[in-house]
């Protein structure tokens, strides 16, 4: 009652939410959340992607506990603390080649905004006369999801989410995604990868003198509906942007930290890009923290003379809090110590198991997986690949089957998202695709 009454939640207008009694979670256990009235569910989206070790983890915890004893928060500006030096450190260690610095902000958006400002500064930076004005565009793919703040939405390619804002926002171009499932006739990966390159090269060889940077979703395009890229397709928009003088920034929000089988998804494709951005997985579900990491040569271009205009401004209050730092610092321990990683081997395969039996449901068009992320595309008909309408509400009501049966998932659209905690048993992975698959195979079977 209340939390209608004062609480504005996001995407609270759809109907659908509208409608709905509150899920209120109290608390939180390893693998499962409890509502207020003692139910217990399996979390299946992470709590939005975010946790790594399980909630209520003693660690995590105890490290919370230490820091907070210490002092909780104070500024970066004119001074330091020891969380961040240290983070700072451990994330140019942990991540791809090359970067060498750590800017601080407190979420995936600003992350990305934090990038998108520096990149457009460091070319005026590097060639004032030559791209005095110029060079103030980005090129980001379809469907592309980067945050909800004005920059982040300014390169967002998701009608839905971005088009009543499209009159505050700066230029974007747009590039295909590698929807190979929708782009092509049978999920034939090397002709969307070869197609969507081609058609980069030809916006780049036209625009580049234009574009500051491009920003990616490495591997995968979350929020899009878990779009997997092509083998070599981030590889090949890597070349393309160093072929064209474009700064590439890998938006690892929500792929990063282990989600698709590797610590950074860039790793997988050896792609080293100019500006990387983290959040989500980075305190394992605890606290809000981002950090947007760059290479030195960029960071030297903001060093100088004049200070007026090297100075990157851009201060967060809460920028390097010493109580986030501290928890991520436990968490890429966790990671490390306890082998998270090569663990994740194992789970990834059972999820791929569990999940044949989907494409057997008439309703189910595609079945997509990239390490722990999964996405499961809901159609009318296999042929058509058409989804259902929306009225239908159709992946709304799987959700709720799910929740009725012990699990906690998301949809994206005509998506069904998987994103289980990376410390997930196989029992529980098991546990969730069956919940899962008893779901969609039930609706879409009422749906008709
Ligand atoms: N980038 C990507 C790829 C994301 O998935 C998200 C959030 N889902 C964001 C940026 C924005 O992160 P936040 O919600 O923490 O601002």
């Amino acid at each position: 009652m209340w939390d209608k009454e004062y609480v504005w939640h996001p995407f609270t207008q759809m109907k659908t939410y509208r409608r709905e009694k509150p899920l209120i979670i109290e608390r939180g256990e390893g693998s499962y959340l409890y509502d207020v009235e003692g139910n217990k569910y399996l979390d299946g989206y992470s709590s939005l992607w975010v946790n790594v070790h399980g909630h209520n983890h003693p660690e995590l915890n105890e490290a919370l506990i230490q820091q907070a004893g210490k002092i909780a928060h104070s500024t970066l500006l004119g001074a330091a603390n020891v969380p961040s030096i240290l983070l700072a450190k451990k994330l140019v260690e942990i991540t791809p080649k090359g970067l060498t610095k750590v800017f601080y902000s407190d979420s995936g958006s600003t992350s990305v905004e934090i990038a998108l400002k520096m990149a457009y500064q460091y070319w005026q930076l590097k060639d004032p006369i030559r791209y005095a004005g110029k060079k103030n565009k980005f090129i980001s793919l379809r469907e592309a999801y980067h945050g909800d703040t004005i920059g982040s939405v300014s390169v967002g390619g998701m009608e839905t989410f971005h088009h009543i804002f499209k009159p505050l926002l700066f230029e974007r171009l747009e590039a295909p995604a590698p929807y190979t499932y929708r782009l092509t006739e049978n999920n034939d990966a090397e002709a969307c990868k070869m197609l969507c390159l081609k058609a980069l090269d030809t916006m780049l060889r036209e625009h580049h003198e234009e574009i500051a940077g491009l920003i990616i979703e490495p591997l995968v395009q979350g929020a899009a509906g878990m779009i997997t890229a092509p083998d070599g397709f981030l590889r090949g928009v890597r070349e393309l942007c160093t072929r064209y003088n474009v700064l590439m920034i890998a938006d690892e929000v929500a792929v990063g930290f282990g989600r698709t089988g590797t610590l950074f998804a860039c790793e997988q494709e050896n792609v080293e890009p100019d500006f990387l951005c983290v959040a989500k997985g980075l305190t394992a579900g605890y606290l809000p923290l981002a950090a947007t990491l760059v290479r030195e040569e960029i960071y030297e271009a903001f060093l100088g003379e004049p200070e007026e205009l090297r100075t990157f401004f851009h201060g967060h209050t809460y920028t390097g809090n010493q109580l986030a730092c501290a928890v991520a610092l436990k968490n890429i321990e966790l990671i490390e110590r306890e082998k998270l990683i090569d663990s994740l081997v194992a789970k990834i395969e059972c999820l791929a198991q569990n999940l044949e039996k989907f494409h057997t449901l008439p309703h189910v068009g595609d079945v997509r997986q990239r390490g722990m992320m999964v996405g499961i595309e809901l159609v009318q008909d296999k042929d058509s690949k058409k989804t259902f309408p929306m009225h239908m509400q159709v992946e709304h009501n799987v959700i709720l089957h799910a929740r009725q049966n012990g699990a906690i998932i998301r949809p994206l659209g005509p998506v069904i998202v998987l994103m289980p905690i990376l410390s997930m048993s196989l029992e529980e992975l098991e546990q969730l695709t069956d919940i899962t698959y008893e779901a969609i195979k039930t609706v879409t079977a009422q749906a008709y």
